[in-house]
């Protein structure tokens, strides 16, 4: 990595551009913006250009060389700086207080939590999440508390990145904050967080505070085109979806969005033959929908929904270039012709439903059955 990897937030670049040539570092920050903006991207960046033994200008940026050993440890995950605090796996049930760090977990666990922390570190786009890890104990920061008092010896800036913040509660919070009024010159916090609305104002007020917008449509398409090999095409609907997320972006990159989009529509189209093959769309639904957790659920119907609001777009003569799926402009244009009259937007709502009935924990399988059967209702 290096700056110019980091997409755009050019305000935010610019500000650490200052910061680092200034050398006026805080003992706090708070990077808070939605999931896959750059929260992470930016932190490791700033610490790695701070830890570098080598740093030099490139392209206008104050930059680490991504060589030396401290760049290499950080790559590593063998850099003694810099502590990571993120929410753990709950204990079992007796566990004393004391345990529920990283270093108590089971050796395996462990090991699978460095791998995918590493793998942040060097693709710090993609998500980190640790299943059934929903809290920052009060135990972790008491652990994070003896760690910084011990490394009063290390040479150097010690860093401490926490992942979602927010997910702090309040007795760990508190002892957080006890922390933070007792600041040391060598010690730099940075908090990211989506919801920063949740930590203490106490905190907050101690923290400089750095927005993270969400990215442009069309800077995630640039990046899936150009660093991903993607086509302009399915870049164009991923980034649409991604919904300024560039992780989101990098989830649905696998989730193999131009199929899925495919076979809702083909589905869509047999559901709609005059002789409705009631036998035929029951075995393609469930054939489809077998592979299907929630998330590929959501995606599926958002897929679908898109692709009506095209269809609708079209039977209304709007701008062709609105289209999202334009790859399906044959398709789109058939379906104006047959069904342009009909009420797309009752559709539309009725893929709604569908997604509100899932994340109400409806069988998968039957929240598509009802769907397609009201799609058929709504266009015959
Ligand atoms: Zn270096």
């Amino acid at each position: 990595m290096g700056w110019e990897k980091l997409i755009n937030q050019n305000k935010i670049k610019e500000y650490f551009q200052r910061v680092l040539q200034e050398k006026s570092i805080a003992n706090a920050y708070c990077f808070y913006g939605e999931e896959g903006v750059g929260k992470f991207a930016f932190a490791i960046e700033f610490i790695r250009t701070l830890s570098c033994s080598k740093p030099f200008w490139k392209d206008g940026f104050y930059s680490s060389c991504g060589t030396c050993l401290n760049c290499q440890n950080i790559a590593n995950l063998k850099f003694m700086n810099i502590e990571y605090v993120f929410s753990l796996p709950a204990g079992k049930s007796g566990e004393t207080e004391s345990k529920g760090t990283l270093a108590s977990l089971p050796e395996s666990q462990f090991q699978e939590i460095n791998e995918k922390l590493k793998n942040k570190i060097n693709n710090p786009y993609t998500k980190f999440a640790i299943e059934g890890a929903t809290q920052i104990k009060i135990s972790q920061i008491r652990e994070l508390r003896k760690t910084l008092a011990l490394s009063n010896s290390l040479p150097g800036r010690k860093f401490v990145i926490i992942f979602n913040a927010e997910e702090m509660r309040v007795e760990a919070q508190n002892a957080f904050l006890k922390t933070l009024e007792e600041p040391r010159k060598d010690v730099t916090f940075i908090l990211l967080t989506t919801h920063k609305e949740a930590l203490l104002p106490t905190i907050l007020s101690r923290c400089q505070m750095l927005f993270f917008p969400p990215l442009q449509k069309e800077e995630i398409k640039q990046v899936l085109i150009n660093e991903f090999g993607k086509n302009p095409e399915e870049s164009e609907i991923i980034a649409q979806f991604a919904n300024g997320s560039m992780t989101r972006a990098l989830d649905l990159l696998d989730s193999d969005i131009k199929q899925i989009r495919d076979e809702m529509i083909d589905l869509l189209s047999i559901t709609l033959k005059k002789n409705f093959p009631g036998k035929e769309v029951t075995e393609k639904i469930n054939k489809l929908v077998e592979k299907f957790d929630k998330k590929k659920s959501f995606i599926a119907l958002d897929l679908l929904e898109q692709w009506l609001r095209d269809a609708l777009l079209i039977s209304k003569n709007g701008p062709n270039d609105l289209i999202i799926n334009s790859d399906t402009l044959v398709r789109l244009e058939k379906f104006k012709e047959i069904f342009g009259q009909k009420p797309i937007e009752k559709a539309i709502e009725v893929v709604e439903q569908s997604h509100y009935l899932v994340s109400a924990n409806v069988q998968i399988p039957n929240v598509f059955m009802k769907l397609f059967l009201e799609l058929r209702d709504i266009f015959f």
